[in-house]
């Protein structure tokens, strides 16, 4: 099945990804691919009744298609009175912004989808108001995060991890608050949490895994096996992980990478068999100021 990762924040990787499936039925498939991963598990937590809301961006030709297939799922759909674009950061992460329609930026928009008309409807009306803590809540997200991401006006995955962690301390977090992977379309939580130990988020983590646990068991394991991770992130915007290391003491030897298939430091790493952390934050030493945090992400609670 092929995922709109053209315009989606999802970048390319190595990973094999399971058909998200609902009742036996391949649900991306029957959205023809126009909406990335973790759309269509917010679209399973919206329709479980574990969110009230979602928001997801398709292009304007699919916007009939895409709002025919929502209201014949019973769904109230809303969508954006402005245009948005993909903006690529650093070339490495890509968020959303308004478009600025004079450049003819006219092909992206937002649908705002409920069970209830009047939540669509707020939720579209928060987000022309800027009213981001209002958005937040219909969305879900937890109070704290909310304030923190006000506070900070960090709205993408590399900019928050930075901040999220010393640089030298190597700490474990529950697996369901890592939100590093997103970029590879890989999480169970679509906010940025306002710490990875957040107990809120967790919270909310632990609700989503039960639903997709139920609807789709095979989809739920792939991603727990995931998360449940060693992270490296670069200042630069290399992010490597993965799921085969051994941790003694400071000593970390990584057994298995993964990454972008673009990154040029995961290509000449991933052909090792194994190495040392070290190793890893060497070869990427000819980038200034190298600037890495490393995390553990594991079954704790
Ligand atoms: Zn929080």
């Amino acid at each position: 099945m092929l995922y709109r990762y053209d315009f989606s924040n999802c970048r390319e990787q190595r990973v094999e990804f399971p058909e998200i499936m609902l009742k036996g039925v391949n649900i991306s498939q029957v959205f023809g691919g126009l909406l990335c991963r973790n759309e269509i598990l917010q679209l399973l937590f919206l329709l479980s009744g574990a969110k009230q809301a979602i928001r997801i961006v398709i292009r304007q030709k699919d916007l009939l298609y895409v709002r025919t297939l929502l209201l014949e799922l019973n769904l109230s759909v809303e969508r954006s009175d402005f245009f948005a674009v993909s903006r690529a950061v650093r070339g490495h992460y890509y968020t959303y912004k308004k478009a600025d329609v004079s450049k003819d930026n006219k092909e992206l928009v937002f649908l705002y989808v409920s069970k209830r008309a009047k939540v669509s409807l707020e939720l579209k009306k928060s987000e022309a108001e800027e009213d981001s803590f209002k958005f937040g809540k219909l969305l879900g997200y937890p109070s704290c995060c909310i304030k923190k991401y006000l506070k900070t006006k960090i709205n993408q995955i590399g900019d928050f991890i930075m901040i999220s962690s010393a640089k030298s301390k190597i700490q474990t977090y529950p697996f369901l608050n890592n939100v590093a992977l997103g970029i590879f379309g890989i999480r169970v939580i679509s906010h940025f949490p306002c710490s990875l130990n957040c107990r809120n988020s967790l919270k909310i983590g632990k609700q989503y895994a039960r639903v997709l646990e139920e609807i789709d068991y095979n989809y739920f394991k792939f991603l727990k096996e995931e998360l449940k991770s060693l992270v490296v992130v670069f200042r630069s915007g290399s992010l490597i992980y993965s799921k085969k290391f051994i941790k003694e003491g400071k000593n970390i030897e990584i057994k298995e990478l993964q990454g972008d298939g673009q990154d040029p430091l995961y290509i000449k790493m991933s052909k090792r068999k194994s190495f040392c952390l070290n190793d890893l934050i060497k070869d990427n030493s000819h980038v200034n100021n190298v600037d890495y945090r490393v995390f553990v992400f594991s079954e704790i609670y």
